[in-house]
């Protein structure tokens, strides 16, 4: 048996320094433009009134009355990727991932998503919009009762303390064997602790990312959070432990502004040449080249001062260099062979294995380590 989550380590962070400001206008300024697919069903939900005593009806999330995901859990899940690939700060204020406690001083993740400790607040550096679903979506025709998301905990040190928290960041594992809404694990008595959805089936989406004033090498620390290398995912929304969430982004549009461009007064000024204008619609192969060569550029300029930074020999591939966060991540973004025997330990499993520890990501990848099956 495979728990539905594991943790990716940390490793040596990158360096932490004052962020650019708003009050002049320095570094890469622009816009993004991302197309995410699905792989296997999501769902998020609209926010709803949870009825006292009963299963909640949960909607999927719609602006317009069309499926969309929310800006604030994009960010959430692009914020959380980036702070594991740059073992960055984390909410969780531990020995291995100190927070940053002064906006003159910020990890790229602070500069780049934002900072607040009491009034001392940087806003970040870029802006994401809703993600809006294009034509030929496909939405469940009926509701399901999920199994319960965690089962009841019982005080197990081993797994959920300090102890865990101190392995890294927590993933949840791809489970690519659920396709459709009969591989979705559903409860057949259902109490007042599940919820019913409208789970996503499959769908296309598009969103934006509108940044400035980032440094090459933070603008390079957005584009590995938001294009992963192939054949690994992103995980989005709720249920992850049951499987749903798993989704693929890809960068398809971008535009640069020159300082200039982002001052109405200088509209009619000459648009700096040198920037990039290609929209998310234009396919030819000369334009996709130009997006793939400025990609490489700004993921390149990350990859070697991330390299510097573990004391390694420069590179302009990320996902070459050997460190505990990145072989983590590999797998845990992965679509792992053995996702089959992913399931959370029972109540009474607990009880039987009290002192039981989470094998590790590199232990279950390896084939050395397994939780007992009961
Ligand atoms: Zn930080």
């Amino acid at each position: 048996m495979i728990n539905p989550y594991n943790f990716v380590r940390s490793d040596n962070p990158m360096g932490k320094k004052e962020p650019n400001t708003y009050e002049c206008i320095r570094g890469y300024n622009g816009l993004i433009t991302c197309r995410l697919e699905t792989r296997t069903p999501i769902f998020t939900p609209a926010p709803t009134q949870r009825p006292a005593g009963r299963a909640a009806e949960l909607r999927f999330f719609r602006i317009d009355n069309r499926p969309a995901l929310p800006c604030s859990s994009l960010k959430g899940m692009l914020r959380s990727l980036a702070e594991a690939i740059s073992s960055g700060c984390s909410p969780f204020d531990s020995r291995q991932h100190p927070r940053c406690n002064s906006k003159k001083n910020l990890c790229p993740t602070c500069r780049l998503f934002g900072y607040l400790k009491g009034n001392d607040v940087h806003a970040g550096q870029l802006c994401i919009s809703d993600a809006i679903v294009e034509d030929g979506y496909e939405l469940a025709k009926e509701r399901i009762i999920l199994k319960e998301l965690g089962s009841p905990k019982p005080n197990h040190e081993a797994f959920y303390k300090e102890a865990a928290r101190e392995q890294g960041r927590k993933f949840y594992y791809h489970q690519s064997h659920i396709k459709g809404v009969r591989d979705i694990p559903i409860e057949g008595n259902p109490t007042h602790r599940n919820v019913r959805i409208e789970p996503l089936i499959k769908g296309t989406f598009r969103f934006t990312i509108r940044y400035w004033n980032t440094s090459d090498i933070e603008l390079g620390l957005l584009l590995h959070s938001l294009e992963l290398p192939e054949g690994l995912y992103h995980k989005f929304g709720m249920a992850k432990p049951l499987g749903l969430g798993t989704i693929h982004i890809n960068i398809i549009g971008w535009k640069e502004y020159s300082p200039e461009s982002d001052n109405p007064a200088s509209r009619y000024r000459q648009f700096n040449t040198n920037s990039l204008n290609i929209s998310a619609e234009s396919s030819d192969s000369e334009t996709q080249k130009q997006l793939r060569h400025k990609i490489d550029f700004f993921k390149g300029a990350y990859a070697s001062e991330y390299a510097h930074n573990l004391g390694q020999p420069a590179t302009n591939d990320l996902w070459s260099l050997n460190s505990k966060n990145l072989n983590d991540l590999k797998i845990m973004l992965s679509e792992v062979s053995y996702s089959n025997e992913i399931r959370y330990p029972g109540f009474r499993w607990f009880q039987d294995h009290s002192q039981e520890r989470l094998p590790s990501t590199q232990d279950i990848h390896n084939g050395s380590r397994r939780l007992p099956d009961n």
